[in-house]
């Protein structure tokens, strides 16, 4: 099984099988040629066993179907001018499905009900440890950039999942990076320009498992709108090289079509979840040194408040205030707190609350904020996230989006303690647990989680109280009158010191 599919990913027929053995005419028939040799090369259709074999109607029609499921367009189940164009648009050349006679059971041909059997996550480096190494650069870039890509590209990837990728310089690596043209004899040859632009091998014990081939016809660039950015392409076929299959959300890196630049390219939700499934979080167990926690006391005040004669405030000073949870807004990119049914705003310039800045929830949110919440958290789409109790509800513009708040069902990310995002991913803690999270979560949190906070959150306590990462390189934990701040680089705590001096503006101003 293991080798089967194995040699049928190196056996992938490319392109120019179907168009240079083409001797028809450019007619109507010359297109269904074409439709049926792209369907065959990415799995949606049977390579026939002689060159008389052919396709039937109700065959490509489902091909037709699945593909459109798979890269979401209108599922019509014809070949109408907007799946043309999608078929020839730049594109990975790895498989996108199982091909039908490798699948179990019956083949769908129910219109009504488009099943794909896209190539799901089995192969996977042994113990987590994968090595790589350069074998040539392409000319129309510096090589030290493209190392640099190709390092940026993998660690996309290690960022999440708990693997350790290596470049080794001699001797021999698992995956080997190289660029190619046209037919290169590993049974999948490139298209020049356009189209295919790279693909990768799954991770097995062949020589050509886990290697990375681009087409050197391509525009390989770096940096620009123009021709095809090299690293996320890389990022992109280096999911295959560390076992993952083609995406089916065409928002994912994972999805077969190239996206465009963007120089802020990121994992989605669905690359970093099936990531992890294979190999775990990263959080889980880092097999780098181990983290120095600062343990140094934080200093002693010895002044004290001096008494005076008035009498005390009924009111609680705002040097006493704890957070339910606090947020970076994505569009004013202010710090706000929720504590109770209120909602602060942090001064953007110096420590403290805003004064003109203390509303009641519910008149900043509407047209309804729950009080005491447990975490609030926004993604990368400025959405603000709200936990509070067993409900979820989300945000744009302080509005409340259409179909919230909606019910949590995973019972770990009910009644939790804080939340906050990093590196593209929400990461939520309650009690001595942490996991990733993703609103559509709907069975389980990823394979791995929950974890304990003291197994990668090193110094940080259980039970915190609201986390905030505000992209200044560290993450700050809050939990009754002090403040832990972690640094993500180095992954220590680097202190806990009192609240209200840093964050309140009571007392000396202080950095945070
Ligand atoms: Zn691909
Ligand atoms: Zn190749």
């Amino acid at each position: 099984m293991f080798i089967k599919i194995g040699l049928v990913f190196a056996i992938l027929p490319g392109f120019l099988l179907a168009e240079d053995a083409d001797s028809l005419s450019r007619t109507k028939r010359q297109d269904d040629f074409q439709v049926d040799g792209f369907f065959e090369t990415f799995g949606y259709m049977d390579v026939p066993k002689s060159s008389q074999g052919g396709h039937d109607a109700a065959d490509r029609e489902r091909a037709v179907r699945e593909f459109q499921k798979m890269t979401g367009l209108p599922i019509t189940g014809k070949v109408d001018k907007q799946t043309v164009t999608k078929m020839k648009s730049p594109r990975c050349g790895f498989q996108d499905v199982l091909r039908p006679s490798q699948r179990p059971g019956e083949i769908n041909t129910n219109p009504k009900d488009v099943q794909l059997k896209p190539l799901s996550n089995v192969f996977k480096w042994p113990n987590n440890q994968v090595t790589w190494k350069v074998m040539g650069y392409t000319r129309q870039l510096g090589g030290a950039s493209q190392r640099r890509s190709f390092i940026n590209a993998f660690k996309k990837w290690s960022d999440v999942a708990n693997i350790n990728i290596r470049e080794v310089g001699g001797g021999d690596a698992d995956i080997l990076i190289d660029y190619k043209r046209r037919d290169h004899y590993d049974g999948s040859p490139f298209d020049g320009r356009g189209r295919t632009l790279a693909h990768a091998f799954f991770p097995g014990s062949h020589d050509i498992s886990g290697d990375t081939h681009f087409d050197d016809d391509e525009q390989w660039t770096l940096g620009t709108k123009e021709g095809t950015n090299l690293e996320i392409v890389a990022a992109h076929e280096f999911g295959h090289a560390l076992g993952l299959g083609h995406s089916s959300n065409s928002k994912a890196l994972m999805a077969p079509y190239y996206q465009g630049y963007d120089p802020d390219y990121k994992l989605l939700y669905d690359d970093i979840y099936r990531m992890t499934s294979l190999y775990g979080g990263r959080a889980a167990t880092r097999p780098t040194s181990r983290p120095r926690v600062t343990t140094r006391r934080p200093r002693v005040t010895t002044r004290r408040p001096r008494a005076t004669t008035k009498r005390p405030s009924t009111k609680p000073s705002i040097c006493d205030l704890k957070f339910d949870s606090l947020f970076m807004n994505g569009d004013d990119r202010r710090i706000y707190a929720f504590r109770y049914r209120k909602i602060y705003r942090f001064e953007s310039d110096k420590n403290g609350i805003e004064k003109s800045f203390t509303k009641v929830s519910r008149k900043v949110l509407t047209p309804r904020v729950p009080i005491n919440t447990g975490a609030a958290v926004v993604d990368r789409y400025r959405r603000l996230y709200v936990f509070k109790g067993s409900k979820l509800f989300r945000y744009t513009r302080f509005r409340l989006d259409a179909g919230f708040p909606k019910r949590i069902t995973i019972p770990f990310f009910q009644n939790v303690d804080a939340a906050l995002e990093y590196n593209n991913v929400i990461y939520v803690f309650k009690d001595d647990k942490f996991s990733i999270w993703h609103e559509n979560y709907s069975r389980s949190p990823p394979s791995g989680y929950p974890k304990p906070i003291s197994s990668y959150w090193k110094g940080i306590p259980n039970n915190v109280e609201a986390a905030l990462n505000i992209n200044d390189g560290y993450t700050y934990f809050f939990k009754g009158t002090k403040y832990f701040k972690y640094n993500n680089r180095y992954q220590r705590t680097e202190y806990r010191k009192d609240k209200a001096p840093a964050w309140l503006g009571c007392g000396r101003a202080v950095p945070k």
